[in-house]
This record gives C-alpha cells, sequence and structure tokens, in this order.
C-alpha cells in the first residue's frame, strides 16, 4: 500500500488547507484505529479500508482515491464542470468538488437525459470505460413521439450508419421495442447525443431518454435520482 502525509491526503480529500489539518490534528480531532494522530506530518498507508479505520472529526474519512461513484443522474442536470445551472458535481457533498485528483463523470449524459452515470477521479478507469475498442454496452431506454416502423433495428445493427457530420460509420447498436413508442437501445459508443441522433436519422423524435445499465452495472430500483453509491473496486470492475 502506498503512503502518503497526513496533512496532504486530507487536503487533497478536501478537508481544508494543510495548516487547518495540522491543528485539527493536534486537538485530536483526526483518530486512525482508535488513537488520536497528533502530528499530520505524520505518514499513513492509504487503502480502501481507511474509512472504516479512520475518522475526521468523529465520521468516517471519505474514500481515498481512486474511487468510482455510482449515480442515479436526474434530468435537468448538466455532466460539465463549467456551465452554469446545477452540475452533478453539486449533488456530491461540497468537499468532494474540491478533492486532488478531480472527480469526472465517466462520458456525459445530456442534461435531459437521466440514468446510470459513473464518477471517478480514475482516469485509467474511465478510458476503459468509454473506448469503444472494450465494447462496454450503454442500454437507453427511449419514449419516441412517433410509432416505431420496424425498420429502426436493421439500419441500427448494420454497421453502416452514419450521423450527418460525421466520417465513421456507428458500431452496430441492438435495438428492442418495448411498445409502440418505446424501445430500448444498446450501443457500445458515446458520441455526442448519440441515441438522440440515431432516432432523428430514422425520422423519429426521442421525447424522454433514461440509461439503466452500462456493462455489468445496473442502475439499482432503490437509488433515487440524484442519489449516488461508492463502488467497490471489485463491484465496480464489474462494468468490464
Ligand atoms: N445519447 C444521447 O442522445 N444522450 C445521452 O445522454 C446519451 C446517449
Amino acid at each position: 500500500t502506498p503512503t502518503m502525509r497526513l496533512d496532504r491526503l486530507l487536503s487533497n480529500l478536501g478537508y481544508g488547507s494543510r495548516k487547518e489539518m495540522h491543528t485539527l490534528a493536534a486537538a485530536g480531532q483526526i483518530v486512525l484505529d482508535g488513537k488520536p494522530l497528533r502530528d499530520a506530518g505524520d505518514r499513513i498507508a492509504i487503502g480502501p479500508d481507511l474509512p472504516s479505520r479512520m475518522t475526521v472529526q468523529g465520521r468516517p474519512v471519505d474514500p481515498p482515491p481512486p474511487v468510482v461513484i455510482l449515480m442515479h443522474k436526474p434530468v435537468g442536470v448538466v455532466c460539465s464542470h463549467k456551465e452554469t445551472g446545477e452540475r452533478i458535481y453539486d449533488l456530491l457533498p461540497g468537499r468532494w468538488r474540491v478533492r486532488d485528483p478531480a472527480l469526472s463523470s465517466v462520458g456525459r449524459l445530456d442534461k435531459d437525459t437521466s440514468g446510470l452515470l459513473l464518477i471517478t477521479d480514475n482516469g485509467d478507469f474511465l478510458h476503459r470505460v468509454i473506448s469503444p475498442r472494450r465494447h462496454v454496452q450503454k442500454s437507453y431506454v427511449a419514449e419516441l413521439d412517433r410509432p416505431l416502423t420496424g425498420e429502426e433495428g436493421a439500419i441500427f445493427a448494420s454497421g453502416e450508419m452514419m450521423l450527418e457530420g460525421e466520417e465513421k460509420p456507428l458500431l452496430p447498436g441492438r435495438l428492442e421495442p418495448l411498445g409502440e413508442r418505446r424501445a430500448r437501445l444498446i450501443i457500445e459508443e458515446g458520441r455526442y447525443h448519440q441515441v438522440r441522433r440515431m432516432f432523428a436519422a430514422v425520422g423519429n423524435h426521442v421525447t424522454a431518454l433514461h440509461r439503466d445499465r452500462v456493462g455489468g452495472l445496473v442502475l439499482p430500483d432503490d437509488l433515487k435520482p440524484g442519489g449516488y453509491r461508492v463502488l467497490d473496486a471489485a463491484t465496480a470492475e464489474t462494468v468490464f
């Protein structure tokens, strides 16, 4: 396990400045394995079990990097760091917005799309999930303006479908009709507004879009919009 100075660890987790961490430690407010750590200059081992061993001001310490968060993204919230308006990062505790390394969504869902969104500080994990070469399936349920014609499935599965303004055809996608104006679409890429543009290209219009699965990770029924969970490493890897 890697080690790190306590002041640096907690400052990177967003608890405050290093100086403030020294004050907190001296006051006995940082406890590891039941014993106060009074010197924030001490090095400690950093592992995934830290939150079960360390408290800060009486509460379990936040999980150290690398973390993977599974969020139920609500409609009306953006994945961008910059945009004004409510952001997915605003749904996390304030401290988590200033973590170093920073948290980032694994790909993006549109403002108007809801469902399973992964958020991580692990660049390697992020790239493995979004790489089309890894063939991680993203499952979407779309509500449609017009009835399905029955021809969409073959077009989406062809491997030759082109979206306006792009040079590379889409990888094959799988359509499962769920009703006259409702369908599941499973794709392995994440191009800009991909699902909405695929239905627009066949003369339809998506009126609501929800993602219920990414690879082996399914959005839990009991996770409400705006809610999130920190995944343990083994669970996060089941995405592949
Ligand atoms: N396709 C879309 O059109 N929007 C999303 O948010 C995700 C996939």
